[in-house]
């Protein structure tokens, strides 16, 4: 492969380690950053995302979890600007916000409404008036409607400008499979891979569902476990809905520009299974067309089955090892990984050069890793 020393060696090349090289690269130049992805990985979540940037819809606490996505959520504009911008990649990513439909919420609606007043969160209630107006496509039985100030992207888009970015930016892009280290008790020397070794100063664990893996050969034990969810992309012109609509376990994604809407999705506790199943799907689209019912019998673009690492108390886990003194984590982004992304690769990079201080909740060494 190639024998050169690095600065920071990134584990994973989903949105995860991609941000992370990204931003360091972008702050400091003159560093030496690999990046290495499994290119047989093909249950990456990165590019199996729906894109929603939803951190109203997500979080009921306003603890510092909802925080850093909110934040997050803040930072994305100007995010998408300068990957953009770097990159010479499109990226599709729009703020016309979310739908809830009361019909999902029923038990809970009143709590929604108070909560989103509590945190001053931009929002409206449409009435089944307003939605014929807004949502003319909307079924009736959706009843009344929350707008909620959230965002979407195309994840595939903005992982594709990712890669790219790096490129440009100069990190070296490493198509390798990690198989083992180079280690004294203390430190990390060299990831292992089918291609030789690479050796760095610092190390980054970002490897998605797969770091608990790489946990294992190191001797932590990550307590995390991937969480299954298939979906599929069916065709339906973009004037059928602008938003993105979000109920529980049901949601329809616009990814817009021709490329069809995200119909999402299962949460399946069943390891690294990677079947696609055809009457699951069938239901998911059964399902969202009794919110949007043009999706019954849209023709089908494609199906998929993607991994969400989920920590035990699925807290995403970043920081420094205290095991290694050169390892650090950025993993266990579990359902909203697509949506921390910018916060995280701020963060990380923060910690990395020597100017952040860690978040307890986050703290990987709330497990002693
Ligand atoms: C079905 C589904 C829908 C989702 N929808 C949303 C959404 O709408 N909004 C949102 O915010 N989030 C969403 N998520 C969550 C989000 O996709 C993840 O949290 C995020 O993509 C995690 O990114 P990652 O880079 O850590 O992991 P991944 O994207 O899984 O990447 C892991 C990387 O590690 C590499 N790797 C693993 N093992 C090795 C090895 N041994 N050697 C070398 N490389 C290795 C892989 O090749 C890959 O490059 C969804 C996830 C799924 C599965």
């Amino acid at each position: 492969m190639n024998e050169k020393q690095y600065d920071l060696v990134i584990i994973g090349a989903g949105v995860i380690g991609h941000s992370i090289a990204f931003r360091v690269k972008r702050l400091r130049p003159d560093l030496r950053v690999a990046v290495i992805g499994d290119p047989m990985n093909s249950l990456m979540a990165s590019r199996a995302a729906a894109g929603m940037l939803a951190p109203f819809g997500e979080c009921d606490r306003a603890d510092g979890f909802f925080r850093f996505c909110r934040e997050s959520l803040d930072k994305y504009p100007a995010f998408i600007d300068e990957l953009v911008a770097v990159s010479g990649v499109p990226v599709f990513f729009s703020t016309a916000g979310s739908l809830m439909p009361s019909m999902f919420y029923e038990d809970c609606w009143e709590e929604r409404k108070q909560f989103f007043r509590e945190q001053n969160v931009p929002h409206e209630i449409w009435p089944p008036a307003r939605v014929r107006d807004k949502a003319p496509h909307l079924s009736e039985k959706c009843g009344e409607v929350m707008w909620v100030g959230e965002a979407q992207v195309n994840n595939r888009q903005m992982h594709d400008a990712l890669a790219a970015a790096s490129v440009r930016l100069g990190v070296a892009r490493l198509e390798a499979n990690v198989s083992g280290f180079l280690k004294d008790a203390g430190s990390i020397g060299a990831a292992v891979t089918d291609g030789g070794e690479v050796r760095g100063r610092r190390f980054v664990l970002a490897s998605g569902s797969w770091s608990t893996v790489l946990g294992d050969i190191l001797g932590v034990r990550l307590p995390m476990k991937p969480i299954k969810g298939q979906m599929c992309r069916v065709q339906v012109e973009d004037s059928r809905l602008e938003y993105t609509v979000h109920g529980k376990l049901t949601y329809i994604a616009p990814w817009r520009g021709g490329h069809g809407f995200v119909i999402g999705s299962t949460m399946e506790d069943r390891g690294y299974d990677p079947a696609v199943e055809s009457e699951v799907i069938d239901r998911l689209v059964k399902k969202a067309a009794e919110v949007l019912p043009c999706l019954a019998g849209a023709p089908l673009i494609e199906a998929w089955t993607g991994l969400r690492p989920a920590a035990e108390d699925e807290m995403p886990v970043m920081g420094k090892s205290q095991r290694y003194a050169n390892l650090y984590y950025s993993t266990g982004h579990y359902r909203n990984g697509i949506l921390q992304t910018p916060n995280q690769a701020d963060y990380m990079a923060s910690l990395l050069l020597g100017d952040g201080e860690e978040i307890a909740e986050f703290s990987p060494s709330r497990y002693s890793l």
